[in-house]
């Protein structure tokens, strides 16, 4: 993320954020740190922007570089990003797309949607060990990178003097993590092993299995149909339901973690990763029949402390 902000972002330019989550937030502040002038779009955390209010946004804010997080781990909303790269386009802007939790998960079409600069991890869709930042940039950035007047305040992350590496003639920057690499490999040859299309399959029939679970046991999803991250589940923590409590008990007594929601949706979310090797008929089934039972058993001692 902040190889991105800090390349692509110039101090006093202007970036254009659609902000719905913590992760939006979390590049609003490095824009201000990086001396942006930052905008924002703003909804309630679990929406996401139709393309309308991004062509909107965009139009009025004229705006150098524009961002948006294609999957909101924060919140489980699913961002789609042509009407943003178009609007962006016509502006003569750069856009900036966060495809951390989606890469390896679900389609991550970057050329097709025509977002120019992206980056993800590998701890996430790609069930890699963590430690590296998968990252793409268009020609279009390039030239950007290439005119920029000021360099870029953070040595490390500098892409210009990166690319001299990467490139021709080879010129010492830093020392990769060459084992980490190696383990990136392994991770991408066991998709394609499985082929990118399946696992996207994979992914989506967790996701139906998933959701009629859900809702045999009476429980809802945050996020609008249709607007949902596949492998990221957030559905609402039932009425008088403590969650903090659910989510022990599923620790303690079924050896299985889940996540809370944080911000403005503390207490009101789960958050469920069904992703990588977790995302089978037999995994799904197993968590189901345990976050039953455990509802259950909450929901009785909350009745039963009445
Ligand atoms: C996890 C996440 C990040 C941060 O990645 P780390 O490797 O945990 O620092 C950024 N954006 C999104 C959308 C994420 O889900």
């Amino acid at each position: 993320m902040e190889t991105a902000v800090s390349n692509f972002v110039e101090p006093e330019s202007k970036l254009a954020v659609f902000a719905a989550g913590y992760f939006a937030d979390r590049i609003t502040e490095m824009g201000s740190r990086h001396g942006a002038n930052v905008v924002r779009l703003e909804k309630p955390w679990g929406e996401t922007f139709s393309g309308e209010e991004a062509r909107d946004f965009i139009r009025r804010e004229q705006p150098q570089t524009v961002a948006f997080v294609h999957a909101e781990t924060s919140t489980g909303a699913l961002q789609p990003g042509d009407a943003i790269c178009e609007a962006a386009h016509e502006a003569g802007a750069l856009v900036i797309a966060d495809c951390v939790t989606s890469l390896g998960g679900v389609p991550v079409q970057i050329d097709k949607m025509g977002v120019d600069i992206a980056y993800s991890c590998t701890q996430k869709g790609l069930s890699c060990p963590p430690g590296l930042a998968p990252f793409t940039a268009s020609p279009r950035a390039l030239e950007h990178l290439r005119a920029r007047k000021r360099p870029n305040p953070v040595w490390y992350l500098d892409l210009k003097l990166i690319a001299e590496y990467y490139d021709a003639p080879h010129t010492y920057h830093h020392t990769a993590p060459i084992s980490s690499f190696y383990a990136l490999r392994e991770g991408l040859a066991a998709i394609m092993d499985e082929g990118l299309e399946n696992r996207w399959e994979r992914h989506r029939r967790c996701h139906e299995q998933f959701l009629k679970g859900l809702s045999t046991l009476g429980v809802r999803m945050h996020v609008a149909e249709g607007k949902r991250i596949l492998t990221l589940n957030t559905p609402r923590v039932p009425e008088g339901v403590n969650d903090v409590q659910v989510r022990q008990k599923l620790l303690a007594e079924h050896n299985i973690e889940i996540s809370g929601g944080f911000g403005p949706l503390a207490g009101k979310i789960f958050r469920i990763g069904i992703m990588g090797p977790l995302a089978t008929e037999e995994s799904v089934a197993m968590f189901l029949d345990a976050f039953g039972r455990v509802l259950a058993e909450v929901r009785e001692s909350a009745t039963a402390s009445r």
